[in-house]
């Protein structure tokens, strides 16, 4: 980790401003400094952007392919560094970082540099006008503000740049101002291996300074948003001028349990859902819905697999559940557990953090809580951290009432052996992403986004690229006279 990191602005790090010292979540002891940007270095990264937008949309996709896998290389060349700046900087597990969070990083990059999926100019033919065809292209959108969360740093920024960069449009990245660390190394690494100047552009600073500018400025064609509902609602009455808007918003995700399940599975498979990165993932499985008639056995093996997990320090490599990632959200955690217990929920287990961490780390021991009232914001609202709160269902439609009875509709998973079943559940899920027999699986090709409260758009897969894409139809007329296809006018002779 350098000791001081710039803004990536023009192709170039750019240090003005003053320097703000990042601390680490696992003990509070300073890691590093960095600039955040203002106003002014904000519209110059995006007037940069616009600059290198003329040339850079008018490259070939070979060209832009092979650019991105450049930059996969030089991510996996430095994998090892990627791995501990993410950790040093959120907190989560240096398990999580290396064999996670950067790895998958890199394969994603890789998928949209050697995708064959990208959406080819195709000629339509028009039934009305027979004589005249049709051709549609997939145009890049322009300069891509993009606006990401603390949680998943690399990731994020990976979700929102290679795609982009593939479809030709250039970008301006805004990570989290508690975790800009992955993302400006990623946008220094996209200079050094050749992406020319402004196309990918990164600045650290908060969301009322560089988020606004980016949501206001006439100049940024689309802003891609990954964050809270709250947030993503605020910014949609914000914006300047007309441009597109996909919004990743929260979650309270339901993990439904059938009594056909694979039992040890499930519960390996329930525990991945809520407690990996400490339940900090928009999709995290925060509410088990499991079959009444298992219900006891399975919070009683739930339990036993709790407490085999290793609470602790992010950097051994033994921690299961580490660190929260701001001292903000974790009293958010803390607030929201104790209204449930005030309202009478009840605390089934709670897994004692090791207690070799330093007093100054932001640790929250992951939960298990039973009898939420069903009206309770703990039983209605992203907790966000390591918190699960158990349900119970008797019938298959009062597990799909269940799941769906909420404002949220990001994931979902469904545990039986019985896949026809499963698969019938999964379609009748209010939610963008389901696994069946599996949670938290994340495929460069599968399109992620919410139903209901969780979004508007898909990142990734197909989808996610046809967002970062606009349609030009061209229509041309092969011959046929002009009066034949010209409708309800009458041309003179
Ligand atoms: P947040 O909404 O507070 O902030 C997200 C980003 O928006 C940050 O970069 C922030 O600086 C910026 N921002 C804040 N106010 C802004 C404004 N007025 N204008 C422009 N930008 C502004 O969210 P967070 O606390 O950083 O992240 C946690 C949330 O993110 C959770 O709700 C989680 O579910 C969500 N999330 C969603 C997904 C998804 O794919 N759906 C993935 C990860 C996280």
């Amino acid at each position: 980790m350098k000791e001081r990191y710039g803004n990536i602005v023009d192709g170039r790090e750019d240090f003005e401003g003053g320097f703000v010292t990042l601390r680490s979540p696992a003990d509070g002891s300073p890691i590093t400094e960095v600039v955040y940007a203002d106003r002014g270095k904000t519209e110059e990264a995006i007037d940069a952007a616009a600059e290198a937008f003329g040339k850079w949309s008018r490259t070939t996709l070979h060209d832009r392919q092979e650019l991105l896998l450049k930059l996969a290389e030089r991510v996996q060349s430095r994998a090892e560094e990627y791995s501990l700046i993410e950790t040093m900087n959120t907190g989560k597990t240096i398990r999580q970082s290396t064999m996670m969070d950067v790895p998958l990083g890199i394969e994603h990059i890789r998928y949209f540099a050697t995708t064959k999926e990208f959406p080819s100019p195709r000629e339509i033919e028009h039934p009305e006008f027979p004589g005249t065809k049709g051709i549609v292209q997939y145009a890049p959108v322009g300069v891509v503000g993009a606006i990401a969360p603390w949680n998943v740093p690399l990731l994020m920024a990976i979700w929102k740049t290679a795609p982009a960069l593939l479809a030709g449009d250039t970008v301006v990245l805004k990570p989290s101002h508690h975790t800009p660390l992955t993302a400006l190394e990623l946008a220094m690494d996209s200079v050094e291996v050749g992406f020319p100047p402004g196309v990918l552009n990164a600045l650290a600073g908060k969301g009322a300074t560089v988020g606004q500018t980016l949501v206001s400025s006439p100049k940024v064609n689309l802003v891609s948003f990954t964050g809270s509902t709250a947030t993503g609602e605020k910014l949609l009455s914000g914006s300047g001028g007309v441009k597109k808007f996909t919004l990743e918003l929260g979650g309270k995700s339901p993990n439904v349990v059938f009594e056909d399940a694979n039992i040890e599975k499930a519960v390996k498979g329930v525990m991945f859902g809520i407690y990996l990165n400490s339940g900090q993932l928009c999709e995290s499985g925060s509410r088990l819905i499991v079959q009444s008639s298992i219900r006891d056995k399975f919070l009683s093996k739930l339990k036993g697999a709790m407490e085999r997990m290793r609470a602790g320090n992010p950097l051994d490599m033994e921690t299961d559940v580490s660190a929260i990632t701001t001292e903000e959200q974790k009293r958010k955690i803390e607030n929201m557990v104790e209204g449930g217990l005030n309202l009478g929920a009840h605390m089934y287990y709670q897994k004692p953090i090791a207690e070799t961490v330093p007093k100054e780390g932001l640790y929250y021991s992951p939960s298990l809580l039973t009898d939420v009232p069903q009206s309770s914001e703990l039983a209605r609202e992203e907790v966000f951290g390591p918190v699960l709160v158990a349900l119970e269902f008797d019938r298959e439609d009062d597990a799909v009432a269940i799941a769906n009875d909420s404002e949220y509709g990001l994931a979902a998973g469904v545990w039986s052996e019985d896949v026809q079943k499963a698969k019938r559940v999964a379609s009748r899920m209010e939610a963008g992403t389901i696994w069946i027999n599996d949670y938290h699986l994340l495929s460069a090709a599968a399109p992620r986004g919410g139903f209901k409260k969780s979004g508007i758009g898909r990142e990734l897969g197909l989808e996610g690229v046809l967002e970062l894409t606009q349609t030009r139809h061209i229509f041309v007329n092969e011959g046929s006279d002009i009066d034949e296809v010209a409708y309800g006018l009458i041309l003179p002779d």
